[in-house]
């Protein structure tokens, strides 16, 4: 007898319980809103992808999510799958809500982790992923590691971060293969680069999003047009950024961030009216264009 794939299960009208609600869970969600199944989505965060989004944008996308029709859970942790005996359904799944819902299907979208077992009983040291240092060595010198197994310095803090995307694996890539073959690369330090389409709702956030305690910020919201923008300072450089709803110009807000441009006056401008970020860009980067072309972006 033919096993039945997870297509077979997704049909329309199945009950399909999705865990987690974070980078790869929004992108799975996708695909099975169109499926037509009725879809509950729990995530133990208060958010919807609390690890790239701000408290409100990650409501905002909720919020859009449960416009489609799908019913997400936050606060809500997977506790117990079971197998239903009796009942119009197979599964059962239980929630730290104390809630129990029945499910043809529970799909684990809990994201991915470095598979670092190997190098247990060895002097590497490993955190969540290989400790590296700015040339991507690891601790026992001649030993280097890049990508999604690395956890390298972050471009502002500092502190260790796996940052488990392509261009941070290309980039890190680069540099241990050049320091392996005796020459001297360094990395800057890894900038967090999340850009997320979430049922046609496009969301980015880039490096220090969250902010600095002893820096900066400014929300822009429009709820009704889903359209949402944080800046994060620190001094007069763009640490941070979240965005919700805006497909043009969020390269220069990390333009911004990973050139840690100085921004002068237009720090001030841009905690008044944030939307004028791309002005601000073109003023750090090309003055005399900015001046030519855009006089009122001058005053910078
Ligand atoms: C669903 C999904 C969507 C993504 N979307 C994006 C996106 O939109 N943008 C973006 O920038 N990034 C995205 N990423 C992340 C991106 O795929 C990774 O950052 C990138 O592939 C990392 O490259 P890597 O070489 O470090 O690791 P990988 O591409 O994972 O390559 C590691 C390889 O090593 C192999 N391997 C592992 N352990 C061993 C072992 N012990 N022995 C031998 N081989 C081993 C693995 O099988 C794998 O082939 C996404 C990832 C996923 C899963």
């Amino acid at each position: 007898m033919l096993k039945r794939t997870i297509a077979g299960y997704a049909q329309p009208g199945a009950r399909v319980l999705q865990l987690g609600a974070g980078f790869i869970g929004c992108i799975i969600m996708e695909a099975l809103a169109k499926r037509g199944v009725s879809l509950t989505v729990v995530e133990m965060g208060d958010r919807m992808v609390p690890r790239m989004m701000t408290p409100k944008a990650g409501a905002m996308i909720k919020h859009w999510v449960e416009e489609k029709g799908i019913r997400v859970l936050t606060s809500a942790g997977v506790e117990r799958i079971e197998r239903a005996d009796g009942g119009d359904a197979p599964l059962r799944v239980r929630l730290s809500t104390g809630d129990v819902l029945p499910c043809d299907l529970v799909i684990v979208a809990a994201g991915v982790a470095p598979n670092v077992a190997f190098l247990d009983a060895t002097p590497v040291h490993v955190a969540k992923g290989v400790l590296v240092d700015a040339r991507m060595e690891t601790s026992v010198p001649g030993i280097f590691a890049a990508g999604d197994v690395a956890e390298a310095p972050d471009l502002f803090t500092g502190a260790h971060l796996v940052s488990a995307i392509q261009p941070n694996a290309a980039d890190q890539a680069r540099v241990a293969a050049i320091n392996m073959a005796g020459g001297q690369a360094r990395m800057p330090g890894v900038l967090a680069i999340n850009v997320l389409d979430t049922l046609g709702l496009i969301s980015t956030s880039f490096g220090q999003w969250w902010g600095d305690p002893e820096g900066q910020g400014v929300e822009q919201v429009d709820e009704g047009a889903f359209r949402y923008l944080s800046l994060q300072f620190k001094g007069d450089v763009l640490i941070g950024a979240t965005s919700i709803g805006m497909t043009q110009h969020v390269g220069a807000l990390r333009g911004m961030i990973q050139g840690r441009l100085r921004l002068g006056p237009w720090k001030d401008h841009l905690l008044e009216a944030p939307q004028r970020f791309f002005e601000a860009y073109l003023a750090a980067t090309q003055p005399d264009a900015t001046a030519r072309r855009h006089p009122v972006a001058a005053f910078a």
